[in-house]
């Protein structure tokens, strides 16, 4: 199992550093993981003059997955588009093909408070949402802006989904359920779009292949509006590219904390690139206050989805519950009465709830 270490930018190679004590932990009990690091974003700029350098590219490539930290500098922001560390995010996922991401949002009971929902709402939550990544109108062509013949200007862009890119997904989604509760929810807006209805259509089908998974619709509207009434009531979502671009954002602020949240962007294979869903915290970079748990769980989601290893995912899931239980924060996730700790310490915290 090789995995393309790529720490990147600002709190990237903090966080990414306590991941991987916490792999060398599971290393030496028995688990053959191959770890090769390489500069992306800003890094990879500094030091071979582009955000993807091709080495990196490559030893991604080559890798079984690969953990990612964060990239940008605003120190590199007036460089030209195609330079700046962003850029090296959106060149994996083109390279590599990860068509699937997956979003998980878990409410731990010690941080029920820190939503802004009440917490009898959100306590407990455990909720995927997998968003298709390379389709939809964020993509569909054509699209412009166009003079009409009364002189004024229109915009327009074209939502598209071909049938193989549906079921590509769909079967993505019914993979994912078999590993958590057995239930599907797909969100669409079948009652307005033709694209959708042809989603909705071929979701069916391909559920057809899946019978021990429970399949549910619901419209996007409606699927905003039951995320924040009753969140629990679902386990994995899938959708399309647009809907699950705003659903994903809007989940993962039910938890309140964006040091906590993990992802994971999947490939045809369940090759993939597992990152927390922050950015590089230039504001706190290098001075051991970043939360390295969504970084951490990012591993176990990895251990889980590319190498199919849930034992070994529950096993640091499990370690990050015992943290949070006794009381051990970083500054982002600190209340009072519970005990603040640094990025490194937080990392000892776990590594020592592993090996207890
Ligand atoms: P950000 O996510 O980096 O930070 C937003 C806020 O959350 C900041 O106050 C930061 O201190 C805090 N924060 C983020 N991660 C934290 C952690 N692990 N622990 C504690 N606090 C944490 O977003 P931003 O400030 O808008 O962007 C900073 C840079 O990151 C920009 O260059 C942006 O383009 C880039 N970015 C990269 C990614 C990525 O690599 N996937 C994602 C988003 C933003």
């Amino acid at each position: 199992m090789k995995i393309a270490v790529l720490p990147g930018d600002g709190i990237g190679p903090e966080i990414v550093a306590q991941a991987l004590r916490v792999l060398e932990v599971l290393k030496a009990d028995g688990l053959k993981l191959e770890l090769e690091h390489a500069d992306v974003g800003g890094a990879g700029y500094r030091a071979s003059g582009h955000p993807l350098p091709e080495a990196t590219l490559k030893l991604a490539k080559d890798a079984d997955a690969v953990l990612f930290g964060a990239v940008g500098d605003f120190s590199l922001d007036t460089l030209p588009r195609h330079l700046r560390p962003e850029q090296a995010i959106l060149g994996l996922r083109k390279e590599l093909q990860l068509f699937a991401n997956f979003r998980p949002a878990v409410i731990y009971p010690e941080l029920a408070d820190a939503s802004t929902l009440k917490p009898e709402v959100v306590a407990g939550l455990d909720l995927l949402i997998i968003r298709e990544l390379t389709g939809d109108i964020y993509f569909g062509q054509p699209r412009g802006i166009r003079t009409l013949e009364n002189g004024e200007r229109e915009g327009f862009d074209t939502m598209r989904y071909s049938e193989s890119e549906i079921r590509r997904i769909a079967h993505t989604g019914f993979r994912a359920a078999r590993k958590r509760n057995r239930k599907l929810c797909s969100v669409d807006k079948a009652n307005v779009l033709d694209t959708m209805q042809l989603w909705r259509e071929i979701v069916i089908e391909v559920g057809k292949e899946y019978p021990d998974v429970e399949l549910s619709h619901i419209y996007v509207d409606n699927a905003a509006m039951q995320l924040l009434k009753n969140p629990k009531q679902f386990d994995v979502m899938v959708t399309g590219n647009m809907f699950g671009d705003i659903l994903s954002d809007q989940a993962s602020m039910l938890t309140g904390s964006i040091g906590m949240l993990p992802s994971a962007s999947l490939d045809a294979n369940d090759k993939g690139l597992y990152e927390p869903i922050h950015g590089s915290a230039p504001d706190i970079a290098g001075k051991n206050l970043a939360n390295p748990l969504a970084t951490i769980l990012s591993a176990a989601m990895m251990l889980r989805y590319s190498f199919n290893l849930e034992d070994a995912a529950l096993r640091i899931e499990t370690a990050v519950k015992r943290v949070l239980a006794d009381g051990i924060r970083t500054g982002d996730i600190w209340t009072t009465g519970t005990t603040k700790v640094g990025t490194k310490e937080m990392g000892d915290a776990v590594i020592k709830a592993l090996t207890a």
